[in-house]
């Protein structure tokens, strides 16, 4: 369900109401409403059948006034133009909140995976990858996974590019195989950095009494991970879904025997050890803590007046609309944002990237360790400053962000 939102429209909205408070002068808010740069590039793939068929695909670099661009690649059936220009400019937030030397970009390729055999996924990507290749680099934009993108099709990404130098460039891009230059811990990152975040918040506005419940929405790498790392931190995991439902069991579910069920019948639902409910029913459960985890605008004004939970931690991106986001304030719902709450992966990513270009492996410990640093940092610099400003927490992720993308842009000057 999705009640038609442009996400890009809304993020534009978004910064207008930050540069207000901010006091941001109109033309830098009128910059900052633009992608620097957009590459809409046709795939074209042989598929199995002999058939030649075009996809459309697209790479959005935002801002790089912090640093080389980075953001995911998705693949789905959804991607569209505006959808990937309002990613980039959140992974511009996030890395800027989180105070990473990186600016912001997505891409992605109109398609169903699912729906291609691993050849064509192949022939996809590598061909996608091929188009971007001018724009691309370990000094220039680094993709990464996301919707509909794994760890094989960064492997294929980095083979793509590293054939076209004549040498291998692991840093070409994040969230690939161990064995060809990943990290460890890039797999759970973003999920773990959304629990430490949550916990942090819960603990600091003393939330933390008896039993708590969360329900995921999502069961794909980050929501999957998020289930596995709150049932791991000790509290009840009451529900979760997937495109194709949900599933509910107040006394809680175990999330491993979920796993292999869905890998079983291809989804959450009918597994025995619960009910099996609608999306919509899942906005309704009553839990502690809510954690979108699949795709963007699922959180609506309509959902919004009827969610039972305290907290929500946006581990998926944009998943909450301006209306609802208004609606949630006005109940007393407390919403962690995604650009600091889902921070973990890009994080991570960035660690990648750093291992990559000294070529020296850090231990997993080492990993979460830093992670954990830095999402705490950056938590703490949120709270602080929605103090400071008395606004919620959105708002204050938001105002840092921004600023901190304003004064590298002001200390560099625009060009020429
Ligand atoms: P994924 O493709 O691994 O999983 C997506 C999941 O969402 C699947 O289980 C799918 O069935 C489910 N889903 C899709 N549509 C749904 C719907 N309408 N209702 C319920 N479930 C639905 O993707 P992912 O990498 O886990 O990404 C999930 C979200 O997290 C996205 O918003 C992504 O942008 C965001 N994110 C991902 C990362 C990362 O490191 N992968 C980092 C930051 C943010």
């Amino acid at each position: 369900m999705n009640e038609e939102t442009n996400i890009y429209e809304e993020e534009k909205l978004r910064l207008q109401n930050i540069a207000n408070i901010t006091n941001l002068d109109a033309g830098f808010l009128e910059y900052l409403q633009y992608p620097k740069r957009i590459l809409a590039v046709s795939v074209p793939v042989i598929m199995d059948s002999g058939e030649l068929r075009i996809f459309d695909g697209f790479r959005v670099q935002y801002n790089i006034n912090r640093g080389p661009a980075k953001g995911g690649i998705r693949f789905h059936s959804s991607v569209s133009l505006d959808k990937l220009k309002a990613l980039a400019m959140v992974m511009t937030w996030k890395c800027a909140v989180t105070n990473i030397p990186f600016g912001g970009a997505k891409g992605g390729v109109i398609c169903d995976p699912k729906s291609l055999s691993r050849k064509e996924l192949e022939k996809l990507t590598r061909r996608y990858t091929f188009e971007l290749i001018p724009i691309i680099g370990p000094e220039k934009d680094i993709p990464a996974p996301d919707i509909g993108t794994n760890p094989e099709v960064m492997a294929w990404i980095m083979d793509t590019y590293s054939m076209d130098q004549g040498y291998s460039v692991p840093g070409v891009v994040t969230g690939k195989p161990v064995v060809l230059g990943g990290t460890l811990g890039r797999e759970g990152a973003t999920a773990r950095g959304c629990i430490y975040i949550t916990i942090s918040l819960l603990e600091t506005l003393n939330l933390i009494k008896g039993e708590m419940d969360f329900a995921v929405q999502g069961f794909g790498n980050v929501g999957f991970n998020a289930a596995r790392y709150v049932s791991e931190s000790g509290f009840r995991l009451v529900a979760l879904s997937d495109s194709k439902g949900g599933i509910y069991n107040p006394k809680g579910l175990n999330v491993l025997k979920v796993k292999e069920h869905k890998d079983k019948t291809g989804s959450v639902i009918n597994f025995k050890d619960a009910n099996t409910i609608t999306n919509d029913e899942l906005f309704e459960v009553k839990c502690d803590v809510f954690i979108p985890a699949a795709i963007e605008s699922q959180i609506t004004a309509r959902r919004a007046l009827k969610m039972k939970c305290k907290v929500i931690s946006e581990a998926a991106n944009i998943p909450t609309t301006i209306g609802a986001d208004n609606i949630l304030r006005d109940r007393g719902l407390v919403v962690i944002p995604d650009i600091l709450t889902n921070a973990g992966g890009v994080v991570v990513s960035y660690f990648e990237w750093v291992q990559d270009a000294q070529a020296y492996f850090w231990t997993e410990d080492d990993v979460n360790q830093r992670l954990r640093k830095i999402m705490k940092r950056s938590f703490e610099d949120v709270y602080m400053k929605s103090k400071e400003m008395k606004c919620n927490l959105r708002t204050a992720a938001y105002a840092i962000a921004v600023t901190r993308v304003i004064e590298a842009t002001k200390t560099r000057g625009i060009f020429p």
